[in-house]
């Protein structure tokens, strides 16, 4: 009787296979429940991560909501979204492969994901959903509530493991370390390597030289993912 008063999270955990720290989190946070919550750990795509590869015939956070006849990724989309779905908040736990710092992506920022989202000792949100540009086959696409996190600091898993088990720690006991976040919006993809064009750092506002030589009148413009994908892939992003 008592448990329906309590908040129903799930951890998921290794959408990209290659993101280990997923596979950290649901050893040490298999199950269990506190006070005011229930949690679980999901490993979205097992196959995946025993390969150690991001996707083994697709991309899982591009393939929802799924399709039972479809690739690997897509039938596990299809599998999964029943499940994720009956959860009052999903976190899906991912790790950036660019030298970035910390950041927790939303669909849009609710109460319901605030309660939880405040519990990272994070700075930055971005919100997808007052930006530019459209995303297909995202699990927060399909499932309410759902925050996406990015762990930077590329290749430091140790340190990714313990910054997310900090965070997991706060959110058991309601601990809500860090409310009033920076939040943002996309403000554009780029699709240029800036760093050849002008020294610039993730999450570093533009200086005004700097927009001037990249021709972007805009103001409070981010870049965000640099080194992120091949050295050519930066967006900018805009605080709200
Ligand atoms: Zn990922």
């Amino acid at each position: 009787m008592s448990s329906a008063h309590l908040t129903n999270v799930a951890f998921v955990c290794c959408t990209h296979g290659d993101e280990q720290l997923g596979r950290f989190i649901s050893y040490e946070y298999p199950f269990g429940k506190t006070d005011t919550l229930l949690y679980r750990s999901i490993i979205a795509n097992p196959e995946a991560m025993y390969l150690n590869v991001r996707g083994v015939e697709g991309d899982l956070n591009r393939s929802y909501p799924g399709n039972p006849d479809g690739n690997l990724e897509e039938r596990r989309a299809a599998q999964l979204l029943p499940i994720l779905q009956q959860y009052d908040v999903a976190i899906d736990f991912h790790q950036a492969f660019a030298s970035m710092p910390d950041l927790i992506i939303v669909k849009e920022w609710t109460e319901e994901i605030a309660a939880i989202a405040d519990c990272f000792d994070m700075d930055h949100v971005l919100e997808l959903d007052k930006g530019a540009g459209s995303y297909t086959g995202l699990m927060m696409s399909y499932v309410q509530n759902s925050i996406a996190t990015e762990y930077g600091y590329a290749h430091n898993h140790q340190d990714a493991c313990e910054r997310a088990r900090r965070d997991i720690q706060n959110i058991l006991t309601g601990n809500r370390v860090k409310p009033n976040k920076l939040r943002y919006r996309i403000w554009g993809d780029l699709s240029l390597d800036l760093k050849g064009i002008t020294e610039i750092k993730n999450l570093v506002k533009l200086t005004a030289d700097q927009r001037e030589l990249l021709n972007l009148q805009e103001e409070n413009l981010y870049p965000i993912f640099i080194d992120g994908y091949d050295d050519k892939w930066a967006v900018l992003i805009q605080s709200l």
